[in-house]
Formats: structure tokens, C-alpha cells, sequence
């Protein structure tokens, strides 16, 4: 979809809260049927949801997400906001409000090189969302999905998420906790890990998504391994202090 053409946003839509499933500890994957009409939404983009008697927040739609039925990854900040609600008190068939899409962390229509995707925790919900459009769009695609969690038990729904990506797509993990003898979760953050992979990014593409301070970090790395600016779509996961902290 070209960017001039996301979808315009929608306000007041009411849903149906119509799975809730733990997929980690401290992750839920909350399932939200859409009153119709559908939702246009494009891959990467995320909704202001209002739970019952809980302010609005911004969750972003992952990639098994559908016009008819949207699925956030909620981690669970435990200080009785919204999403310790999803964690706690909120049931499937529960109503819920929101508004959306929002978000111009969508693909880039022109690109046609290799392409470079990085979530942190929740992040992977908009980031495998990009990557199973663009496998869509470009089936041969080079693209290498860096995905990492302060926990290892915090990587979750993996062959979901491989299947999600191109052909000869790369999924690495990466934990804080992870263990170097398992081969398959290497020790640290995402961002040591590209470091240690690549030499150059000139002529790629990346996205990054998850907390704020992780795609914050991710930049100047990105940019010093000769990523351009304009081929950079990130979308931090600000909290509403930090909404309020920003001048803009
Ligand atoms: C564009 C966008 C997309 C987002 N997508 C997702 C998503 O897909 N999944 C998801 O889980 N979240 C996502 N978020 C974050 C989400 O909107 C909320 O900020 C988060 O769920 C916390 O809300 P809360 O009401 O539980 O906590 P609040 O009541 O807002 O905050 C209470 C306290 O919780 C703690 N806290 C809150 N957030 C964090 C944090 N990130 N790190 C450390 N401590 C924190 C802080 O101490 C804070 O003072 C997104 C945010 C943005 C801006």
C-alpha cells in the first residue's frame, strides 16, 4: 500500500473481546472481534483501545491479524493500568471501544533490497506483521527478522512467526538469558547481535519496533553501519508519561 494511501483512521469502533491466550508469562494475546463494518488497516499499524473503565492505549495489530478480527500482544507492566487489566480482570465476550488505524510504520512500497527487521518483547507484533506482508508482496525477499526479550521464555509463537516470513527469510533470537550452548537463542540484545552480523547496512531497509530506549538504541546503530535516514520506519511503544514528557 503507498503511504499517501493508509486508510483513513475510524473512531468509536466497537468490538468483542473473543480470545485472550497467555502466550508467555507476562504476555497475553488478546483477540478482538470488529462490529462491522471490517477494518482497513495497514500491516504495522496499531489502534487507541479503551478497555471497560480503563483509559485508552495504543496496541499494535500483529500479523494474524484480520479486517474482522485484530490480536495485540500485551505485556503486562504490573502497576494497574491497562495492561495489567488485559492480564488480570478482562474476559472474552467483554466490549471494547477504539479508534484507528494510526501508525506510518507501514512498508515501504519501493524498496526491492535487502531488508532488515528488529523487535523488541511485544515489538514483534507490528515488526512480523511487515515481514509477512513484504513475504507476500516479494516471496524471494532477503530479509533477516532480529527479534529479542529480556527472557528467553518471552519469545513466543516461533513457528508462527517463521512461517511469516520470506522463503529464505532469517529468524534470530535473541535473549538476555539466552544460552550460547542452545544454538538457537544467543545471549544478549538484538542490537549486539547486529553488530556482530554485519559490516554494512547501505542499501537496506529496516524497521524496529518495542520499547522506547531499544528502537531508540537501534538508530544510531543502524545509521553508523550506513543505514539512510529515509530507509529507516521505527514505532516506539512510548507510555502515556512519556507522551506527556515529549515537547511535541
Ligand atoms: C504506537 C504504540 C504501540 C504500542 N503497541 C504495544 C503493543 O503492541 N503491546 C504492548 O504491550 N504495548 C504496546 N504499547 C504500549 C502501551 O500503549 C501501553 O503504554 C502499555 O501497555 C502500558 O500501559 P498501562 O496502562 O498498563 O500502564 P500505564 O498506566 O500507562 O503506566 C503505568 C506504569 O507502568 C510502567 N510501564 C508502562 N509501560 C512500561 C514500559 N514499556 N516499560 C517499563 N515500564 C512501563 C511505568 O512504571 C508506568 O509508570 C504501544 C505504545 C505505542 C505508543
Amino acid at each position: 500500500m503507498e503511504d499517501g494511501a493508509l486508510p483513513p483512521p475510524r473512531f468509536g469502533v466497537h468490538g468483542q473481546v473473543v480470545g485472550l491466550e497467555k502466550v508467555a508469562d507476562n504476555i497475553t494475546a488478546m483477540q478482538i472481534a470488529v462490529e462491522a463494518p471490517p477494518l482497513a488497516f495497514a500491516p504495522g499499524q496499531y489502534v487507541a483501545l479503551t478497555l471497560p473503565d480503563q483509559k485508552p492505549r495504543d496496541y499494535s495489530l500483529s500479523w494474524r491479524s484480520t479486517p474482522f478480527l485484530l490480536e495485540f500482544f500485551v505485556r503486562d507492566h504490573k502497576a494497574g493500568g491497562a495492561s495489567s487489566f488485559v492480564a488480570r480482570r478482562l474476559r472474552v465476550d467483554d466490549e471494547v471501544c477504539f479508534d484507528g488505524p494510526f501508525g506510518t510504520m507501514t512498508v515501504d512500497p519501493i524498496h526491492q533490497g535487502p531488508i532488515l527487521c528488529v523487535a523488541f518483547s511485544t515489538g514483534i507484533g507490528p515488526i512480523a506483521s511487515i515481514a509477512a506482508a513484504i513475504a507476500d508482496q516479494q516471496p524471494e525477499a532477503d530479509l533477516h527478522l532480529y527479534w529479542g526479550a529480556a527472557e528467553a521464555q518471552e519469545l513466543f509463537l516461533l513457528d508462527d512467526i517463521a512461517a511469516a516470513l520470506p522463503l529464505n527469510g532469517q529468524l534470530v533470537l535473541c535473549a538476555e538469558d539466552g544460552d550460547p550452548a542452545s544454538g538457537i537463542i544467543r545471549p544478549g540484545s538484538p542490537l549486539d547481535a547486529i553488530k556482530a552480523d554485519f559490516d554494512t547496512l547501505d542499501g537496506w531497509q529496516a524497521y524496529a519496533a518495542g520499547p522506547p530506549r531499544m528502537v531508540e538504541a537501534a538508530a544510531p546503530l543502524l545509521h553508523s553501519l550506513g543505514l539512510t535516514a529515509d530507509a529507516f520506519r521505527a514505532d516506539a511503544f512510548f507510555t502515556e508519561q512519556d507522551k506527556q514528557k515529549s515537547p511535541s
